[in-house]
């Protein structure tokens, strides 16, 4: 089980180009540590609801959607993301992108990563969660080894999503980065509808009441993934 911890690095598997704000909060404090932000983005959002229209036109929404995922990357600082341009409603699990999602894990060798929790209301969501824990698992198999020397990443979590999670495993004080939560929310015009941000404003107050901090955000670990201990659980604190 070859390990590498000399660059700490995140690594967020993303369905959509808004989906990381579930986890942002967090991913902000690992940048303050000195981490290095990357991301797999599996589809662009061009069948999604577009805030205020009731006709979506899938070419325009993926425009607007692609340059707020741009304006979120210049906030996170990200250092490099892969867009899989999966048609959206259509995530599924195949050889290759196993194979694509396998090198990508092999080359970032993030010491965290992070995946959407499995009960997720959204189809696409539950696909990304499934097949980035297979991936995230035969990484560090010895399969496919043209795609990459193996690599067990040490701690995998998974996130929230617009439901919250059934079980909670850690919770992760970003009271000091919930403002730049709301500076990432602000990007997604066409997405954040008042009801979303009451969603955004209560479910990190409810974490953080669970750990007597203003603001958290709330992970589970998964099924056939346990963390190995490693510098980011005391970077989390
Ligand atoms: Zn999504």
């Amino acid at each position: 089980m070859p390990t590498n911890n000399k660059n700490k690095s995140v690594l967020f598997f993303s369905p959509h180009p808004d989906d990381h704000f579930s986890a942002a909060g967090t991913i902000f404090k690992l940048k303050e540590k000195g981490y290095d932000y990357y991301e797999v983005l599996f589809a662009n959002g061009e069948t999604g609801g577009h805030l205020g229209k009731t006709q979506v036109d899938p070419n325009e929404l993926r425009g607007i959607r692609s340059l707020e995922f741009e304006k979120a990357s210049v906030l996170f600082g990200t250092k490099k993301y892969y867009k899989l341009n999966i048609p959206n409603n259509d995530i599924h699990y195949t050889r290759d992108l196993m194979f694509e999602l396998i090198k990508i894990i092999r080359e970032v060798r993030p010491s965290l990563a992070i995946i959407p929790h499995t009960t997720d209301y959204h189809r696409d969501h539950r696909e990304v969660s499934e097949i980035s824990a297979d991936a995230l698992l035969r990484a560090d198999n010895s399969f496919a080894l043209h795609l990459g020397e193996r690599y067990r990443v040490p701690v995998i979590l998974q996130c929230r999503g617009i439901n919250p999670l059934l079980k909670i495993d850690m919770l992760v004080d970003i009271s000091e980065q919930y403002s730049k939560v709301l500076d990432l929310v602000e990007i997604y015009n066409s997405q954040v509808t008042p009801r979303m941000l009451q969603y955004v404003e209560s479910l990190p107050s409810l974490s953080g009441y669970y750990m007597r901090a203003k603001y958290a955000e709330e992970f589970e670990i998964p099924r056939n993934l346990p963390i190995i201990p490693n510098d980011v659980l005391a970077d989390l604190a």
